[in-house]
């Protein structure tokens, strides 16, 4: 673990977590199912690293959001391993709604067995209880919001907004918990804390921006090299190296007085909102 890593702590101190990890448990007790999200972009990377001891053997759909930023062959390799691991998990795109409606579906079919021991010992049909759980800006609120299809919640690009416990029924069949349980990312692991600074998962200050821009520039390189070129429009001769396509990039763009924190800044942020392409930064 590198020191610039355990700064990704900020503001998960052992003590919070402790806590985050016990409000969960404790409303998960009464859950029929929990939706966990995973960003599309970082399956791996954005799994909070307790979730199995915290669910334990609750029924569990991994929903990975943000679809529509992802590279579409990757997520269907993550939903094969899932698949392939017994796990169940959905792909969504929650601003458009894609795949939204199976939500609903597909817990039911999960469901099954427990609705029909519950209706053989003459209990009346109810809807299934559910709640939204994941790691800070993957998406909770605008699920929700997409789910109830009216504005319930507070949607924000900042993690975190807390007000009292409510249940929102979506329909007949399904109840949601209006809080989403908000779950701290992985910190152990550098490559971890990249993905996460460049998704925007964790604030992109707690890394220095040039590593972030150049293990980005690297990984377009290797596995996304048409979407870089035709982005920047730059091509080196001989290989590939960051701190020369910067250089390439300073003099292609007139940028002044070198002033490379604009060039990274742009680099970030035409990732961040998806203008170099849908790209995953996760591989299975
Ligand atoms: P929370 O902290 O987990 O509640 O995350 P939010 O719901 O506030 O979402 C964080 C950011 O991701 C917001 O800017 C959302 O608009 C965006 N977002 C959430 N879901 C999607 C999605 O499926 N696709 C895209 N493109 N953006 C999304």
């Amino acid at each position: 673990m590198t020191d610039d890593i355990n700064k990704v702590a900020i503001s998960w101190y052992p003590g919070h977590m402790a806590k985050a990890k016990n409000e969960i448990i404790d409303k998960v007790k009464i859950m029929d199912i929990v939706y966990v999200l995973l960003d599309a972009r970082i399956p791996y990377s954005s799994m909070n690293p307790m979730i199995d001891e915290i669910l334990k053997n609750k029924k569990k759909i991994y929903i990975m959001t943000k679809a529509d930023m992802a590279d579409f062959s990757v997520t269907l390799k993550w939903e094969k391993y899932f698949r392939e691991h017994d796990i169940p998990s959905i792909v969504v795109d929650s601003i458009s709604g894609l795949n939204i409606k199976k939500i609903e579906s597909y817990s039911r079919e999960l469901l099954q067995d427990k609705f029909q021991k519950e209706a053989a010992r003459g209990m009346k049909k109810r809807p299934i209880r559910a709640m939204i759980v994941g790691i800070p800006n993957v998406g909770k609120s605008t699920l929700i919001n997409k789910l109830v299809n009216k504005k319930a919640t507070v949607v924000g690009n900042k993690p975190g907004v807390t007000k009292a416990q409510q249940w929102i029924r979506l329909n007949e069949n399904l109840e949601l918990l209006d809080t989403p349980g908000v779950l701290w990312p992985k910190f152990e692991d550098r490559t971890v804390g990249i993905h996460l600074a460049l998704t925007g998962a964790i604030r992109d200050e707690i890394l220095p921006k040039e590593d972030l821009v150049f293990y980005l520039l690297r990984y377009l390189n290797d596995y996304y090299p048409d979407n870089l070129v035709n982005k920047y429009q730059i091509t080196l001769d001989g290989k590939f190296n960051p701190i020369e396509y910067v250089m390439a990039f300073y003099k292609k763009y007139n940028i002044k007085n070198e002033d490379y924190d604009r060039i990274y800044d742009m680099i970030l942020n035409d990732f961040k909102n998806g203008r170099i392409g849908r790209i995953s930064l996760d591989r299975v």
